[in-house]
């Protein structure tokens, strides 16, 4: 069923969070029970406020994660995401609430990074994008490490992901909203939808008359609004669809 879905949809917009990474050996943030989430909570890693009062704490556990995230590979779900957006062409979209760059490292073009990246460093005070060299022996795990500063006004560099508290890139919000609201098919995949806004996208899907595939092994809050609740890995998962969806094209 989630095929004959996928092959009538003719928009299609993909919907990704931390599940999507699991495999590829990024733990997500609600199942860690070690290392730096568990250490601390996240309005001591992931806030303004905090990057203020530890800049070498947070940077360091960014640094760690952006180093962690270039050493994984995508695997055989966002190759299949890949395969699905070459199938569908102008009528896809991928959005993702992850900051680790492995879908766009496994082939998709049409990439809207709603948290930002890991990969994307700016000053905290005059916003200047930094494009300085970021040694990778710094970024160990448990390391602090002190943030560079801004050749033009001196601030700190910051990672280029959304904070708690901070709202979101407007252009990615819009790309995302008008996406979700002319699809035909949302397929949500790795995301327990419970950090607002993107956990508003499967009921505006919904609203606007889409269906909802939900890829996770898990049962989510809105697992009982989507069309079909897919229980398994996006690893295993979206590279069966895509094997089923060329096995149709062939009959
Ligand atoms: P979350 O940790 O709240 O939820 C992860 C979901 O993925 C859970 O529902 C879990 O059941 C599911 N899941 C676990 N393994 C899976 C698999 N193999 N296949 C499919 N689903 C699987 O993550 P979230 O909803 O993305 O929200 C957390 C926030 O933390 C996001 O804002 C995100 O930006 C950030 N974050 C990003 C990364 C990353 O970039 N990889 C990692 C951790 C956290
Ligand atoms: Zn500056």
């Amino acid at each position: 069923m989630a095929v004959e879905q996928l092959r009538g949809a003719r928009r299609l917009v993909v919907l990704t969070g931390a599940g999507m990474s699991q495999e590829s050996g990024i733990a997500t943030f609600r199942d860690a029970q070690t290392g730096w989430w568990a250490r601390y909570t996240p309005e001591e890693l992931a806030t303004p406020e905090a990057f203020r009062s530890h800049p070498a704490r947070v940077f360091g556990w960014y640094r760690y994660r952006a180093v962690q995230a270039l050493a994984a590979e995508p695997h055989a779900g966002h190759r299949a995401l890949a395969a699905l957006e070459r199938r569908c062409g102008d009528g896809f979209l991928l959005v993702t609430q992850n900051v680790d760059g492995l879908h766009q490292r496994a082939g998709n073009r049409e990439v809207v990074e709603l948290h930002g990246s890991l990969h994307a460093y700016r000053c905290a005070a005059c916003a200047l994008p930094y494009r300085g060299h970021l040694p990778v022996e710094q970024a160990v795990e448990a390391g602090e490490v002190a943030p560079p500063t801004c050749g033009v006004c001196g601030g700190y560099v910051r990672p280029g992901v959304v904070w708690f508290g901070e709202p979101l890139p407007q252009e990615a919000v819009e790309r995302a909203w008008a996406a979700v609201a002319a699809c035909d098919l949302l397929l949500v995949v790795g995301t327990s939808a419970v950090v607002y806004p993107a956990a508003y996208l499967p009921a505006l899907a919904r609203a606007a008359g889409a269906a909802v595939i939900e890829i996770n092994p898990e049962p989510t809050p809105y697992s009982t609004h989507v069309t079909l609740a897919w229980r398994e890995r996006a690893g295993r998962a979206l590279p069966a669809m895509i094997e089923a969806l060329a096995a149709l094209g062939r009959s």
